[in-house]
């Protein structure tokens, strides 16, 4: 079942490992099937080394239930993250949730990350910068309520004293590519801060973001 989104979940899961985005087993990944209304999320606990497609699990997006599950295996503890977000935008398709330091840097102070470079404008955002989704426990119904809004604005977003979720409307590639990229905006944004002692940076406005087009391209 899903034997394709699973080798997809479980190839990007074990890239964000060996690039260093997704440490010590933190992170979990997701990719949707709509028309079956099926979901491949990756298990609670595995060590991604040994990470393989036959450990990927298959829920039903209308209510949970798990179809397929290894023996002693669970879905991430975060499911209900993931479930909420493919309920709450239904063009998304695939989401990537890490623990990357520098987007988790600016969720443990609870700070949006602005648009200080113009490639922000393939991110999906709508407000030129990546939103805060306000606290709750990981794993909790209360965390899967506390991203409808920033999913709705964005599709990069914080995690307040967590992490970072990027969702994609094509696959986990692209989910985990946008998930690099809330990193390296993360990162710019910190040095820029510091470059400046603390003052904000010039940063993109959304209109601006949006007139972005290729020269090629008509305006
Ligand atoms: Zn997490």
């Amino acid at each position: 079942m899903l034997d394709q989104l699973r080798e997809e979940v479980c190839a990007v899961a074990k890239r964000a490992q060996a690039d260093g985005l997704c440490k010590h087993k933190s992170g979990n990944f997701s990719a949707l099937d709509a028309d079956a209304g099926l979901v491949a999320i990756t298990p609670s606990g595995v060590d991604r080394d040994l990470l393989a497609p036959k450990h990927i699990v298959v829920m039903r997006l209308s209510d949970g239930t798990v179809l397929e599950c290894p023996e002693g295996l669970r879905p991430t503890s975060e499911y209900l993250m993931h479930l909420a977000i493919y309920r709450t935008r239904p063009d998304a398709r695939a989401i990537v949730h890490t623990h990357s330091l520098y987007a988790t840097s600016f969720a443990i102070v609870g700070r949006p990350v602005p648009a200080v470079i113009y490639e922000m404008f393939t991110l999906g955002t709508s407000q030129a910068r990546f939103p805060v989704a306000p606290y709750a426990r990981p794993g909790s119904p209360e965390l899967a309520d506390s991203v409808v809004d920033a999913c709705r604005e964005s599709d990069c977003f914080l995690l307040e004293r967590h992490g970072a979720v990027a969702l994609d409307e094509t696959d986990v590639a692209g989910a985990y590519l946008k998930a690099c990229y809330v990193e390296e905006i993360s990162h710019l944004y910190f040095n820029a801060l510091q470059i400046g002692g603390g003052a904000e940076p010039a940063t993109f406005s959304a209109e601006e973001l949006a007139a972005w087009h290729h020269p090629d391209d008509k305006a």
